[in-house]
């Protein structure tokens, strides 16, 4: 990161899980915190304290990242609150319950659409607007989350969500190649099973534990040996790569 690049950073879905991990792991590393939410105040209020506590900024920005308008709204409310941005994570990310193709209807594969692909693009538009030396602003980095169901496909539990995430990797590659020489680098995390709500929410906790013999590492992974992945590729130490998808699976 240039010295010049402001140390403000904005992680969608950041109330818990994997957001919540890497607004911690980035406050260490000397990050303010923008901690965007859905509905889990409380939650989003409890890591804003233990960013402070790590004696970073952080503010609290409740935001559907289905919503265009929020989404501004919330990229307004970060520049008043904290100031210029240099970084953004695209964290915020939904599955539906356990289903096969033949069973989805298009409000459902709509619906996860909106909020893991259209958000990410929108939050990635604004982040460019004001991070971009041809916006007039000095550089930064985005990093986005998708899955290493974009490889695996997830056969008979969420097509639709592994489709999302193959699209948040042709997000993170064109929008790398397109602003690379406006002093923006864009990186994508590929996670295999990691310990979050996420697998309680798509009923498939189950199954998740059930497939940990099928992961070399034979264990899932934690949100925090995520968020140590992606505040690398926001930080410094990782700046000759952009356009990159790093795996965070287990050898999956
Ligand atoms: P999680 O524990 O379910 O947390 C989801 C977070 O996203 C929460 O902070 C939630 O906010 C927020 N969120 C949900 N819908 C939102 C919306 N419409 N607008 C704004 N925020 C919203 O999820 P996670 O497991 O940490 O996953 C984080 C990311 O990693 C996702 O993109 C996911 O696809 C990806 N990933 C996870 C795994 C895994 O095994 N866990 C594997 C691969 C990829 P509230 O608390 O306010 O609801």
């Amino acid at each position: 990161m240039d010295q010049d690049t402001p140390r403000v950073l904005l992680i969608t879905g950041a109330s818990r899980g994997i957001g919540a991990a890497c607004a911690l792991r980035a406050a260490e590393a000397g990050w303010d915190v923008g901690i965007n939410f859905h509905r889990d105040q409380a939650a989003a209020e409890h890591v804003a304290g233990q960013v402070r506590a790590l004696g970073r900024r952080a503010c609290m920005l409740q935001a559907d990242v289905a919503s265009e308008g929020a989404i501004e709204a919330m990229f307004e409310e970060l520049d008043a609150e904290l100031g210029p941005l240099g970084g953004l994570v695209n964290n915020a990310g939904i599955v539906d319950v356990a289903a096969r193709v033949d069973e989805m209807s298009a409000a459902r594969v709509a619906r996860l659409f909106n909020v893991n692909v259209v958000g990410a693009f929108v939050c990635a538009r604004e982040a460019v607007r004001r991070m971009s030396t041809r916006h007039g602003g000095r550089g930064g980095a985005i990093v986005n989350l998708s899955s290493a169901a974009a490889r695996l496909g997830s056969p008979g539990i969420y097509v639709d969500y592994a489709a999302t995430k193959a699209a948040i990797d042709t997000l993170t590659l064109g929008l790398a190649r397109e602003v690379a020489e406006e002093g923006i680098r864009v990186n994508g995390v590929r996670p295999g099973i990691i310990a979050t709500d996420i697998h309680a929410t798509s009923g498939m906790l189950e199954r998740a534990l059930t497939q940990v013999d099928q992961i070399p590492l034979r264990r899932m992974g934690t949100a925090d040996e995520v968020a140590r992945a992606v505040v690398f590729l926001l930080s410094d130490a990782a700046g000759y790569v952009t356009g990159a998808a790093l795996d965070v699976a287990g050898g999956r």
